[in-house]
């Protein structure tokens, strides 16, 4: 299935459609992105530090597309690393895990040091991939004690490697524990070329109507 480069749809928060990357601001200071935007797609400049979007968001359902370098001497971690932070604070990690025939808890589609893809769907590095990802926020009652653990689905090149994993709080390198607020997205510079493109967000509603009547 293609899943490279589908139109965004109708409520989609555009956060990156080849063009500028004003929607995004470093880590470092707050200040602007550092990262290039180039022939459509906006490149990490290693040491620039992590972009994040402007706005925050709650549930969402987010698109996005990736390309890693090819370092065919590199291992493990320092092959291809960077990352996809939904409210800054869990990362789906993104590195060239192509080939490798059980994926672990490092490993691309990981949720980082949490949960292991269900299967290996990376494409080849130099290749474009996808994330299609549902994030569903943490809950808590009136006293503000958490009853749910933030949940995502993962699809990666539209192959589902995460289906609705329960996470049991924020991943390494987490921007902060304010787990009750909303937060950006975030993607991470871990010092390799991996560039970006096609990315919007849809939010989603908390909860739906409690009614039921025939119409
Ligand atoms: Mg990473």
């Amino acid at each position: 299935m293609d899943t490279l480069e589908p139109a965004a749809p109708d409520g989609a928060v555009v956060l990156f459609d080849g063009s500028n990357a004003d929607a995004w601001q470093s880590t470092k200071d707050s200040g602007p992105y550092r990262w290039k935007v180039e022939e459509g797609a906006l490149h990490i400049v290693p040491k620039t530090g992590d972009i994040v979007s402007r706005q925050p968001f709650e549930d969402h359902y987010l698109h996005l597309e990736f390309r890693g370098p090819d370092m065919p001497e590199a291992t493990g971690q320092k092959k291809g690393n960077s990352g996809v932070y939904l409210q800054g604070r869990y990362e789906v990690q993104v590195l060239d895990s192509s080939g490798w025939n059980v994926p672990g808890k490092g490993d691309c589609g990981a949720v980082y040091d949490q949960f292991a893809p269900l299967t290996n769907a990376c494409k080849p590095a130099m290749e474009w991939q996808t994330y299609d990802i549902f994030f569903r926020s943490p809950r808590f009652d009136d006293a503000g004690t958490r009853t749910e653990g933030p949940r995502l689905t993962v699809l990666l090149n539209g192959v589902c490697i995460q289906n609705n994993v329960e996470l049991p709080g924020v991943t390494g390198g987490a921007m902060d524990e304010k787990v009750a607020e909303p937060g950006p997205l975030r993607l991470q510079d871990h010092g390799d070329l991996v560039s970006y493109r096609n990315i919007w967000v849809v939010p989603l509603s908390k909860h739906g109507s409690d009614t039921y009547k025939p119409h």
